[in-house]
């Protein structure tokens, strides 16, 4: 035990410092989408992800989303458990075989009107994985999609650009992220 502590106290702390802010993206972008939400979702926006067959990428990405750091709630912004309470459906991963009746059903449960964005590469046109016996492709394939979000994976800061795109199409003139300013969260702490 003496060890440890001398050991501890000889080291110092060896973690990155905390950084100050969410970087520029998130603060440009935090505000445009806690206005949208505001007008035209009463203030709530529900999203329901599914994981179709991803390699579980972007949802280390997208979960940093409910982190302290990222903290997309503040904006009006929560995940559902059931498709049933759901304005918004992101869906991940090229579409499995296994995937695509419980997919189509998650869609078909969703109240009018219903919104779908496809993340990643895989979900946009298939990425590495295409269509195999194994893999139907791109999310579109099996659903109808109102907007893709590209990225193996997008960031964080991404992910919110692309659901401000589609809720509010007349802020498509928001300055892209500086992917520099706002890495995956799967790298940041490491
Ligand atoms: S886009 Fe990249 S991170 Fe996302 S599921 Fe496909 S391979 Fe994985």
């Amino acid at each position: 035990m003496f060890r440890q502590l001398t050991r501890i106290c000889r080291v110092g702390i060896v973690s990155e410092p905390t950084p100050c802010g969410r970087g520029p993206a998130l603060d440009l972008l935090g505000p445009r989408l806690e206005d949208a939400v505001s007008r035209i979702f009463h203030g709530s926006l529900a999203i329901r992800q599914v994981d179709a067959g991803s390699c579980n990428g972007c949802e280390l990405e997208i979960q940093a989303l409910s982190n302290p750091y990222y903290a997309i709630e503040r904006y009006g912004i929560h995940f559902v458990a059931s498709p049933r309470h759901a304005d918004l459906l992101l869906v991940t991963g090229p579409v499995s075989r296994h995937m695509q009746t419980a997919l189509r059903l998650a869609y078909e449960a969703m109240p009018e009107p219903k919104r779908v964005l496809a993340v990643g590469h895989c979900g946009a046109d298939g990425g590495e994985f295409g269509v195999s016996y194994a893999s139907c492709g791109a999310v579109h394939r099996v659903i109808p999609v109102d907007g893709v979000i590209r990225g193996c994976p997008p960031s964080p800061a991404v992910l919110v650009q692309g659901i401000l795109e589609l809720i509010d199409p007349a802020l498509l003139q928001v300055p892209a992220p500086d992917p520099d300013s706002d890495p995956p969260a799967s790298r940041e702490g490491l």
